[in-house]
């Protein structure tokens, strides 16, 4: 891709501090903006603060900053960006594309919501995203192309809760877009977030990213890392030997003697050697031993 437009993005939620599962997010999207010689920002996505740690974006800033993981520009907090999200809000609601919903999680059971609802109460609602009929294809770098039935795989969405607080489709779909994000490296996790980021940016009149989703980092039993689990976290002592381990994670075979040398000169080389192609059809890979769950 051309080098000078490229803007990539790395974009922890503050619930906790950096684990190696979100390491991997964050070396892979800096990397792929590094070897593009693009700009890498990283965003801070505080949208929900009963779920926050207060401490948590402070120290994920430092462990980035201690990996190497040196950022472009200012970094953004979503939660200073209420005004945006709700003028997506109202241009949404203008285009008939957004409407008020008062169904709790309770009436809707496990169905999806589809259609405009009827109520007419003005406190304590939701706003929905008014998911068209049809279906959706989009291409990923390193996934197999997704089609999504919107009807029977997405539904209205919520993009403003009930209590107050902005969905995190909305806000990803409209800072990615103010950020002038050309390229989104993430975990598979987050790939059916995608569909409703896309559907959107298309009813907002901005153009998609580059999708890029890189594997999961399991449980030796196949379960995903969780992120709660404290023996997961990193040292910044061993930022080196950890980096290391996350380049050959990501299957970048780092050379050993660079292992546990120092960050500035393992990143120099993985820039270098950046090869995003390796990790196509993957989707989960075990973590390395020391940061599986110790039973
Ligand atoms: N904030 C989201 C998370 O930590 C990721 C957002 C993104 O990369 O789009 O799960």
């Amino acid at each position: 891709s051309n080098s000078k437009t490229y803007r990539g993005r790395f974009a922890p939620s503050p619930t906790g501090p950096l684990h190696f599962g979100s390491l991997l997010a964050a070396v892979a999207s800096y990397l792929d903006a590094r070897a593009h010689h693009g700009t890498w920002l990283v965003r801070i996505e505080d949208l929900d603060p009963p779920r926050e740690d207060p401490t948590a974006a402070d120290s994920i800033l430092h462990t980035l900053d201690h990996y190497g993981l040196h950022w472009d520009e200012d970094i953004r907090y979503q939660s200073t960006r209420s005004d945006a999200y709700n003028d997506a809000l109202q241009q949404l609601i203008q285009q008939q594309l957004a409407f008020p919903c008062a169904c709790s999680r309770k009436q809707l059971g496990n169905q999806l919501h589809h259609g405009i609802c009827s109520t007419l109460q003005t406190s304590d609602i939701a706003w929905r995203f008014l998911c068209p009929a049809g279906q959706l294809r989009i291409s990923d770098t390193l996934q197999a192309t997704q089609t999504y039935e919107l009807a029977a795989d997405i539904g209205d969405f919520v993009i403003r809760r009930r209590d107050g607080l902005w969905s995190y489709q909305l806000a990803v779909a409209v800072d990615d877009a103010d950020q002038g994000i050309t390229h989104v490296v993430r975990g598979i996790d987050l790939i059916d977030s995608t569909a409703r980021q896309v559907l959107l940016q298309q009813a907002l009149g901005y153009s998609s990213p580059i999708y890029s989703h890189i594997p999961v980092a399991n449980e030796a039993n196949g379960q995903k890392l969780s992120k709660q689990n404290l023996a997961l976290s990193l040292s910044t002592e061993k930022a080196a030997d950890t980096l290391w381990l996350a380049l050959a994670w990501l299957k970048q075979s780092p050379p050993a003697e660079l292992r546990g040398v120092n960050v500035t000169d393992l990143l120099t080389w993985a820039i270098a050697n950046w090869q995003a192609e390796v990790l196509i059809g993957l989707t989960s890979m075990p973590a390395p031993g020391d940061f599986q769950r110790q039973l």
